[in-house]
């Protein structure tokens, strides 16, 4: 089969082994890949020096359509379901479901977590477990929620754990993105007010018709959002640490910042006043992905017409490395996905 491998920063399309199903795996033939940005940061090596060594699958956003079972993948999923898969890679591969942070709903955080890579790709055998069932009013478009909406739907989600009611201002920083375009609809779903943030005017005419109260550039939006009294909180998509710190300066009072975007090693630290966090009496927090539960629940805002993946780029397997060039160069908004 075809598939997309990165080795030393770069990325190609190759035909490599097709996988078999292990024990509960199921293999799917995928007809679908979403390309997130994480990607772009896994091809290069921005995470780890080591990444930049060994070859990796890349692609952790898929759909497709159960064609065989491995032994006992039955109890979770039958030939010919279709799936989505990924949990933006982090958890969608395995995790041991009795320790306390699996007992809690956090598997990601489980000791024997193991990523899901390689949607990119015309098969994977993935752990049956972490595959969710599409139902038909979700179409093959729509496969970035693997990851994309999983995240934003999270992030999201936060602001009620953390306390915050609906009707209160939130700022999201990185509004246009691959990731931002979804917390917009859902804090809007949610019932929150909504500054959605970005660069540039196409940008931000995007975010007002997603669903957002205002849309404001970069350079306006710390004045901006003091006139409108400072955000409760603020949710920042942009890989970049000028973005955090932007998200930093939007928060009010006893406000509530929660990090998503993952900034390249080589950025450096984030610099906080540690006096500016002890008067404002900020909360600093981060999210990141979700479990399969979360993963139903946004699979269930799509099919309800709450959520809806804006596509920016559509393109073929074998433009995979063309394409992570193009998000890396910020040439599409939105989403880009693959058709195999
Ligand atoms: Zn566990
Ligand atoms: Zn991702």
């Amino acid at each position: 089969m075809l598939a997309a491998i990165a080795v030393e920063g770069k990325l190609s399309v190759k035909e490599v082994p097709n996988p078999s199903p292990k024990y509960e795996e199921a293999l799917v033939k995928l007809t679908t890949a979403g390309v997130c940005h994480s990607d772009v940061h896994q091809v290069k090596g921005d995470w780890s020096v080591a990444q930049r060594t060994i070859s990796i699958p890349i692609g952790h956003e898929g759909i497709g359509v159960v064609e065989e079972l491995g032994p006992e993948a039955e109890k979770f999923v039958q030939k010919g379901d279709r799936v989505i898969m990924g949990l933006g890679g982090m958890g969608g591969g395995y995790w041991c479901g009795a320790c306390e942070y699996c007992l809690s709903g956090r598997p990601r955080l489980c000791r024997q977590t193991r990523p899901l890579f390689g949607t990119y790709a015309e098969y994977i055998s993935v752990w049956a477990k972490a595959l969710v069932k599409l139902p038909d009013q979700v179409s093959d478009n729509e496969v970035s929620l693997a990851c994309g909406g999983l995240t934003a739907y999270n992030a999201v989600k936060k602001l009620i754990t953390f306390g915050v009611t609906p009707g209160k201002q939130v700022a999201i920083v990185g509004a246009a993105g691959g990731l931002g375009h979804y917390a917009v609809q859902i804090a809007k779903e949610f019932g929150y007010k909504v500054v959605g943030v970005d660069i540039g005017n196409e940008r931000l005419e995007f975010v007002k018709a997603l669903g957002a109260d205002n849309a404001v550039d970069v350079s306006e939006a710390p004045q901006f959002v003091r006139q409108l009294g400072g955000a409760k909180a603020s949710i920042v998509f942009s890989p970049k640490v000028a973005g955090f710190d932007l998200g930093m300066r939007l928060l009010k009072r006893g406000g509530i910042f929660i990090g998503v975007g993952m900034p390249a090693i080589k950025e450096g630290p984030l610099s906080i006043m540690p006096l500016d966090i002890l008067f404002k009496d900020l909360l600093i927090s981060s999210s990141a992905v979700g479990n399969v539960e979360e993963m139903r629940e946004v699979v269930q805002l799509a099919a309800d017409g709450k959520v809806k993946t804006h596509i920016g780029r559509v393109a073929s397997l074998s433009e995979a490395p063309q394409v992570i060039e193009e998000l890396e160069q910020g040439k599409y908004t939105g989403r880009a996905i693959l058709k195999m």
